[in-house]
């Protein structure tokens, strides 16, 4: 399906970013770049060949699905780990392919388990441990229950990781409920430890936590959000900051999301512009129409707010986001062209729209809006 805008994904910056991760974390450490949501809307067949080129041979998505996408484009070598839904009908696929998952309770263990005996594969698993997000994963009881299971099972599971999540690692304020969940962690490991489950790596940090509890970096990094150039949050970003002689951001933004001017026209002083009565034109003024809506991903909550960029310039968005078409104000801007590019997202001269703005004027995280980029614009990747 044809879109009217396009998505470019710039190696440069992803090389940048990758480089900044290497340089946080130990040489021995795994960097699994997290790919779920569409690779968080850069979109999974363009990022996965582009970092594998970059020395990234580790790559976590949400589900099954998601590793279907993953599996046809990525090298042999390459692996791939589930950390979360698996569709019953994929368990056999999943095994045959030698992709990882985690097991985060006693149902999907035992379909773990039956798979093994079917296929005659080992399935290769990450047990994911409850410390303290309260969402998935073992918490002490159903821990203490599976270990036995475990521990028969030997023949059945290669058991690869023990794995959990902060809840919350991109915020100062959760300080003592991270240290908590680490410190249960760890004890839950040692747990599996005197139970005998030879597992081989331990992993929990995501990006924020890979740069603000360098101590929780363990054997493998989960780095969804900083491989794509952005800090999980502001406060992240001043806390890496702070530490550093050098002030500069050390990521790029990876993504440019481009459309095009597709009419020009005049409005007279008094005349209302688009639906309703939420934008009179104060003056004599010129506007422009971009065929890109809420439809194509650009947020609703941008009307009469939101900027684009026009040769250089930032113009802000006049009455509100429709399915199709935004409508912005170009009376400042001389000679525009229908056709001339517009930058929805990215850079263009010196000026950029960046995800940090563009959340906070959305009012929504980074992931979100990244993530809501729909699958059919089509994505390039820029050498
Ligand atoms: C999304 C996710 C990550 C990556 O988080 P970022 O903040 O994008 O680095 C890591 N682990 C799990 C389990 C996740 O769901």
């Amino acid at each position: 399906m044809g879109s009217t805008s396009k998505i470019e994904i710039l190696k440069c910056a992803l090389e940048h970013n990758v480089n900044f991760v290497k340089s946080i974390v130990q040489p021995a450490t795994i960097i699994s770049a997290v790919i779920k949501g569409n690779a968080y809307g850069h979109g999974t067949r363009v990022v996965v060949p582009a970092l594998e080129a970059l020395g990234i041979n580790h790559f976590s998505v949400y589900s099954s699905p998601e590793a279907k996408v993953a599996l046809a484009v990525k090298k042999p070598k390459t692996t791939i780990m589930i950390m979360g839904f698996i569709y019953d009908d994929d368990f056999e696929w999943i095994v045959e392919n030698g992709i990882e998952f985690y097991v985060s309770d006693r149902v999907v263990l035992s379909k773990a388990i039956d798979v093994s005996k079917k296929t005659g594969k080992k399935a290769i698993i990450h047990i994911d441990l409850e410390t303290g997000m309260n969402r998935t994963g073992f918490g002490i009881r159903e821990l203490k229950r599976a270990i036995p299971i475990l521990q028969r099972a030997h023949d059945m599971l290669h058991i690869r990781g023990v794995t959990s999540h902060f809840a919350g690692a991109e915020s100062i304020a959760n300080y003592y409920r991270i240290k908590k969940q680490f410190a249960i962690f760890r004890k839950r490991v040692k747990l599996l430890q005197k139970s005998n489950i030879p597992y081989e790596i331990q992993h929990i940090a995501s990006s924020a936590a890979t740069i603000s509890y360098p101590e929780t970096q363990l054997d493998l990094v989960r780095t969804g959000i900083i491989m794509y150039g952005y800090w999980p949050t502001r406060e992240i970003f001043y806390h890496y900051i702070h530490k550093q002689k050098q002030k500069t951001d050390p990521i790029r933004r990876a993504l440019r999301w481009t459309s095009q001017v597709m009419v020009i026209k005049n409005v007279p002083e008094g005349e209302f512009i688009g639906y309703g009565l939420s934008f009179q034109a104060p003056r004599q003024m010129r506007i422009m129409i971009i065929p890109v809506g809420y439809s194509n991903g650009y947020s609703r909550s941008l009307s009469n707010t939101g900027h684009v960029l026009l040769a250089g310039n930032r113009v802000p968005i006049v009455s509100s986001v429709n399915m199709n078409m935004i409508i912005c104000d170009i009376t400042n801007i001389d000679d525009v062209n229908i056709g001339d590019e517009v930058v929805l997202i990215g850079k263009q001269g010196d000026n950029e729209i960046s995800f940090a703005s563009f959340a906070d004027m959305n009012n929504a995280l980074n992931y979100e809006i990244l993530a809501r980029l729909p699958e059919n614009i089509s994505r390039t990747l820029i050498e």
